[in-house]
């Protein structure tokens, strides 16, 4: 039986995974209660209203402190959560042939759990797996990868080239996902029923996100990124900073006797090396990790919050959609002389990966090996370009970033003139920079961009429910744009390998631009 490649159990992983997470999908409405030592699943409510006992002239009275319907399973969740007084409080649910049915003494309000859920942790421990390596990934490539760059001027060219060029394709997505937005209108098409529905189910979460106050102004940014304690920035997984220490080392590292430096090389190489080889070997679980994460996903979430938002959603996934088949083939085109099929080819593992983990900074190690390896990128080039990108260089998330704010716009009622627009694009960039690697910052960073035109922030209540879908969704470009940006300045240093049509790699200066 011909053996079947890991990408290929990756995408059947994937595919299984969706079917078998909306086999088992958790119900949007069911509930289960727990209360005194009793459990009870309700279905099919039409109302459930919050009751405290109050006493008028000591005749004990019920009053209704809070309703919702039948589409609000989430707040009613999180509404007991956010109880103080829990056990003073009845809950009530009406049922659709006029009988009702309540609960005192309640423990919790969950939603009912499916076996679409139950497998996470496996998912959750390949993602662990991941994120365990990304940090001294990161940190010992980039010490190696500057060191071993012929000296500073080297370092600053291959340095400039690669910002220069992430600059270049992050202005590109967000422009994207401005013409996208503008053309699509999706704001505009929402219903003023749906906002009001959404509104209400994530105003809490969007009050959490908020209350974190996120702000960006450029000098703080600037600042933040030299590190008070290197090891802090370890610790902490803050990867500007990291990334900021680690140049630096590689570059000082250069300049003291080699006979000292060496050690410390040769040091971080075996680190470096070491956290490749435990990569390829946490892939054999791949797999059976991403089913399980798109089966929890798809089971949690479910498909019904991609209909309410169905605009807004086509708007960034297609906008994401054009960003990867259309703008990066063009400039593979331009700077290389890959063919757009092979390079696509190699990258099957490193966008599995990245959709499954929404994490950029989970993929990076896979992400690396497969440029080394299969894309024929140097070393001292991928373990420069690469770290660098997975910090700084997030299209995808750039142009979510441009979206999400005009969407909001639109159903506020906002009219973006130009100059706001171009605000966008400034500030998305920079929030883009500032977003962390890893799930669901790209939403925390959107306040930044809604600050900058004056959208209200509250705003990202409308865009919660969908986010951890399309996160993962712009994890794929935030990837595959490292991967392009590797190849374009290994090609422009002549230093590219080349594919042949059996897939094999060679080495040979003519595949060179
Ligand atoms: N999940 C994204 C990444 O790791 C970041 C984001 O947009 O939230 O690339």
């Amino acid at each position: 039986m011909p053996k079947i490649k890991l990408h290929t159990k990756i995408i059947i992983g994937l595919v299984l995974g969706a079917i078998f997470g909306s086999i088992f999908s958790i119900s949007g409405s069911k509930l289960e209660i727990s209360y005194k030592s009793e459990r009870a699943v309700i279905d099919d409510w039409t109302e459930a209203s919050f009751i405290k006992p109050v006493w008028d002239n000591g005749v004990k009275k019920d009053s209704v402190i809070k309703s919702f319907d039948k589409s609000l399973q989430v707040s009613v969740i999180k509404y007991f959560k956010g109880l103080k007084d829990k056990k003073d409080v009845i809950l009530k649910f009406k049922f659709a042939d006029n009988s009702e049915r309540q609960f005192e003494s309640i423990n919790s309000v969950e939603k009912v759990k499916t076996i679409g859920t139950a497998l996470r942790p496996v998912g959750d421990i390949f993602i662990r797996l991941l994120n365990m390596i990304a940090v001294p990934l990161v940190l010992a490539s980039l010490i190696v990868g500057a060191a071993s760059l012929t000296d500073l001027k080297h370092v600053a060219k291959i340095g400039g080239k690669t910002l220069g060029f992430y600059a270049l394709t992050a202005v590109v997505a967000i422009t994207i996902g401005l013409v996208a937005a503008n053309l699509i209108q999706p704001g505009h098409i929402m219903s003023p029923d749906s906002k009001a529905r959404l509104m209400e189910t994530y105003q809490d979460d969007a009050k959490v996100k908020i209350e974190q106050n996120v702000s960006m102004d450029l000098v703080t940014f600037l600042v933040n990124i030299v590190p008070k304690n290197p090891f802090k920035a370890i610790a902490d997984g803050d990867f500007l900073q990291i990334v900021f220490f680690a140049i630096l080392l590689g570059i000082f590292l250069m300049q003291i006797p080699p006979g000292r430096a060496k050690p410390v090389i040769n040091f971080f190489e075996g680190v470096s090396d070491a956290m490749i080889v435990l990569v390829e070997k946490i892939m054999y679980i791949a797999p059976y990790a991403v089913f399980t994460l798109i089966a929890a996903t798809v089971a949690e979430f479910g498909f019904d919050i991609l209909i309410t938002l169905f605009w807004y959603s086509i708007t960034v996934i297609l906008g994401l959609t054009v960003l990867t088949f259309v703008e990066y083939p063009v400039l593979l085109k331009i700077f290389t002389k890959i063919k757009i099929r092979d390079f696509f080819r190699t990258q099957k593992q490193v966008l599995a990966v990245a959709f499954s983990t929404s994490s950029s900074a989970a993929t990076l190690p896979v992400t690396m090996d497969v440029c080394e390896k299969k894309l024929g990128v140097p070393k001292k080039i991928a373990s420069f370009v690469l770290p660098l990108g997975t910090t700084v260089n997030m299209d995808g998330t750039a142009l979510y970033q441009a979206v999400a704010a005009m969407f909001i716009a639109q159903v506020y009622g906002f009219d973006l003139n130009l100059t706001q627009q171009l605000t966008i694009v400034l500030t998305a960039a920079l929030a883009a920079i500032g977003t962390a690697p890893v799930p669901g910052v790209g939403l925390l960073m959107l306040i930044i961009v809604l600050k900058s035109v004056g959208i209200p922030e509250e705003g990202i209540a409308l865009i919660i429910g969908v986010d951890r879908i399309l996160d993962m969704c712009r994890t794929v470009p935030n990837v595959l744009a490292d991967s392009l940006a590797c190849v374009v300045i290994a090609s422009s240093e002549g230093e590219l390998g080349k594919i042949k049509p059996d897939g094999e790699l060679v080495y040979e200066d003519s595949a060179v631009v």
